[in-house]
């Protein structure tokens, strides 16, 4: 394993891969990830479907679903992408309607 690298990426859950993935899709070449146990054995792996509370919640995962269908799409990425449409949320309260 090269002991040096430009970018030192820990923890291989979405977080640090979704870093790692997107710093070689911007043409960074000389980074790593270093992961204790398997990648996506964390909170990760517990993570089912996307939230979105904010606005800017909403505009991220808009990015991951056409991210993650992309991805779905490509031989070379053995994964299977479940999305269904939309959600539901119940408000209880006025500030939660606002
Ligand atoms: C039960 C549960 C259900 C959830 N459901 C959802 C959901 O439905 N939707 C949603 O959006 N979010 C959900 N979440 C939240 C979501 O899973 C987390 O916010 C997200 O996975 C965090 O990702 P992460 O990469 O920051 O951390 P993690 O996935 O925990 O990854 C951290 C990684 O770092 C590694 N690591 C730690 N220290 C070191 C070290 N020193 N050296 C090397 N590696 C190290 C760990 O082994 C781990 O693999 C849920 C969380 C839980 C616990």
């Amino acid at each position: 394993m090269q002991s040096h690298a430009r970018v030192v990426v820990i923890g291989g859950g979405i977080g640090g891969l979704s870093t790692l993935y997107h710093l070689t899709q911007e043409g960074w070449t000389d980074v790593v990830l270093l992961e204790r146990n398997e990648l996506t054995s964390g909170t990760t792996w517990h993570s089912a479907a996307q939230f979105a509370f904010n606005q800017l919640l909403l505009l991220f995962r808009d990015y991951t679903i056409k991210l993650y269908k992309e991805l779905s799409e490509d031989p070379s990425y053995p994964i299977n992408y479940h999305y269904g449409t939309g959600g539901m949320r119940l408000l209880t309260n006025p500030a939660h309607l606002e």
